[in-house]
C-alpha cells in the first residue's frame, strides 16, 4: 500500500474538496500512497466553478486527461461600470462531474470518512510522511471577509433580457435595482451554463459583515423585473444558488500549521487549495490558481521538498490592499475602479485577476487602473485605504 515499505502513507490529504481531490489523484497517478480524508468524500460539489478558458492547465485538458471537464464557455463576457468594456477572453463553467471523474480517486487512494479538527492533524503524521491539510478556508467558523452572492438559473429565454445581447456579464455594476446602494456596492453576474440556462446572480464582492443575502437577492430581483425578465422565471427559477466565500484562509490555518499548537509547526504537515492561501483575497477566485498549482505540489510530495506557496508575499499583500478598498470604498469610487478596470490593457487584467501572478504583474495592473480612475475615484481610494473599518451594510454609502 506504502511506497516506503514502512506501513505509512506517502501523503495523508484530509479534505476532498477541488484541491484535495485534484491533490490526491495526481499524487495516486504518480504512484504515491495517499490517504484521503473527509467526513462526505462523495458528496457533489454544487457550486457553480467558473475559470478564464486559457487558465485550464494542460493536465486537465480533454486529450490528457481523457474528459472534457466543461460544461460551457462563452467568448467575450461584458463588463459595465457603467461604461462598456468587453473581456477579450473565454469565460468557463466546469461541469462539476466531468471534473470529478477527471480526478479519479483509485486503488492508490484509501478514503476514510471522518473528521480531522486542528488537534488530530499532528496525530496523522503516525499514519503518513507527509499531511497536507485541504479543508478549505473554513465554514461558519471564518469571520473574516466574505464574499456573497444569490443567484438564480433561469432558462436561457426567460434571462435574455437580462443579457441584453450580451454572451455573459462578468461584472454588472449598473444601478438599475430599487434600492438605493444602501446595502452596500452589488453587481449582476449572468453566466450561461450551458445552451439553455443562465446563472442570473447578485453579487457583493467583498463584505465584513457581509449583506444580508435577502437584500441580495431583493435586490436582483427588482433589477432583473426592470429589465423584462417575466416575474414567474424569477420566482419559480430552475435553481438558487447562494455563495459564501471567506476571502482569507482561516486564522492560523495558512499553510497549515496552527500557532497555538507546537506540534502542528511540523513542516511535515502544509495545506493547499484555499486552507493553504490559494483564493486571491480581492477576487475570492481559487480553483484555477490551485489546479495550476497542483503539479508542483504533486511533485514536491514524492521529492521530499515543501510544497511551494501559491504565490510571493508581495503578491498576496497586493491582493490584501485591493480587498481593503473593497471593504471601505463607497458605492461611486468602487464603480470608478472597476471602469478604469474595464478600461486597461487586457493583459493587465489578466495580471490583476490570476492567482498566482508574480508582484511586479498585480502591481503594475493596479497601478494602470490608478492613473485611469478621475481625481475623485482617487481620492476615494485613497480615503478607502485610510478608512480604518470596512463599509457596514445598512450604514449607507461611506465618504
Ligand atoms: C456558490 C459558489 C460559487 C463559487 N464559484 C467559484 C468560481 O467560479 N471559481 C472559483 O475559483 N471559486 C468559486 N467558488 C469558491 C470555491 O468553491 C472554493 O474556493 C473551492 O471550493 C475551494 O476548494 P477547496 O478544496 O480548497 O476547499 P473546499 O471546497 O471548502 O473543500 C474543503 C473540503 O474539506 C472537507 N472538510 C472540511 N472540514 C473538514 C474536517 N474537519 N476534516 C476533514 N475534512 C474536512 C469538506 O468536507 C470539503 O470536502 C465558489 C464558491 C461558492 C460557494
Amino acid at each position: 500500500m506504502d511506497a516506503t515499505g514502512d506501513g505509512l502513507f506517502d501523503v495523508a490529504v484530509v479534505g476532498l474538496g477541488p484541491a484535495g481531490r485534484a491533490l490526491a489523484s495526481r499524487c495516486a497517478a504518480t504512484g504515491l500512497s495517499v490517504l484521503a480524508i473527509d467526513p462526505q468524500p462523495d458528496a457533489p460539489w454544487r457550486q457553480t466553478l467558473s475559470l478564464w478558458g486559457d487558465q485550464l492547465p494542460p493536465w486537465l485538458a480533454e486529450d490528457a486527461c481523457g474528459v472534457d471537464v466543461l460544461a460551457h464557455s462563452v467568448p467575450g463576457p461584458a463588463l459595465y461600470s457603467p461604461d462598456r468594456a468587453v473581456l477579450d477572453r473565454d469565460y468557463c463553467v466546469f461541469d462539476n462531474t466531468r471534473l470529478r471523474d477527471a480526478l479519479p480517486l483509485g486503488p492508490g487512494v484509501s478514503i476514510e470518512q471522518s473528521t480531522v479538527d486542528d488537534s488530530r492533524l499532528p496525530g496523522l503524521l503516525a499514519r503518513a510522511h507527509r499531511v497536507v491539510d485541504c479543508r478549505g478556508a473554513g465554514g461558519a467558523g471564518n469571520h473574516g471577509p466574505l464574499q456573497t452572492a444569490y443567484g438564480i438559473v433561469v432558462d436561457a429565454a426567460g434571462a435574455a433580457p437580462a443579457l441584453g445581447g450580451e454572451s455573459a456579464l462578468f461584472m454588472d455594476w449598473r444601478t438599475d435595482h430599487d434600492d438605493d446602494d444602501e446595502a452596500g456596492p452589488s453587481f449582476l453576474y449572468a453566466i450561461p451554463l450551458g445552451a439553455d440556462r443562465v446563472l442570473l446572480e447578485e453579487t457583493c464582492l467583498a463584505g465584513l459583515p457581509a449583506p444580508d443575502p435577502a437584500v441580495l437577492a431583493a435586490r436582483l430581483r427588482s433589477r432583473l423585473l426592470r429589465r423584462g425578465v417575466a416575474g414567474s422565471a424569477i420566482d419559480a427559477p430552475l435553481a438558487v444558488e447562494r455563495v459564501r466565500i471567506p476571502l482569507l484562509p482561516r486564522p492560523g490555518a495558512s499553510r497549515g500549521r496552527a500557532s497555538s499548537d507546537r506540534a502542528s509547526t511540523d513542516p511535515r504537515i502544509e495545506a493547499f487549495g484555499t486552507a493553504g492561501g490559494h483564493g486571491h483575497a480581492a477576487t475570492g477566485y481559487s480553483v484555477a490558481a490551485m489546479l495550476a498549482a497542483v503539479p508542483a505540489a504533486v511533485h514536491a510530495l514524492g521529492s521530499g521538498f515543501p510544497i511551494p506557496a501559491p504565490r510571493s508575499p508581495a503578491s498576496t499583500a497586493l491582493h490584501r490592499v485591493g480587498l481593503r478598498v473593497l471593504l471601505r470604498a463607497d458605492s461611486r469610487t468602487l464603480r470608478q475602479l472597476f471602469n478604469a478596470f474595464g478600461l486597461i490593457d487586457g493583459r493587465r487584467q489578466q495580471w490583476f485577476l490570476g492567482g498566482t501572478s508574480p508582484s511586479y504583474q498585480v502591481a503594475r495592473a493596479m497601478w494602470d487602473m490608478w492613473v485611469t480612475m478621475p481625481v475623485r475615484g482617487k481620492a476615494g481610494m485613497v480615503a478607502a485605504v485610510l478608512r480604518k473599518d470596512p463599509r457596514h451594510p445598512g450604514a449607507g454609502a461611506a465618504v
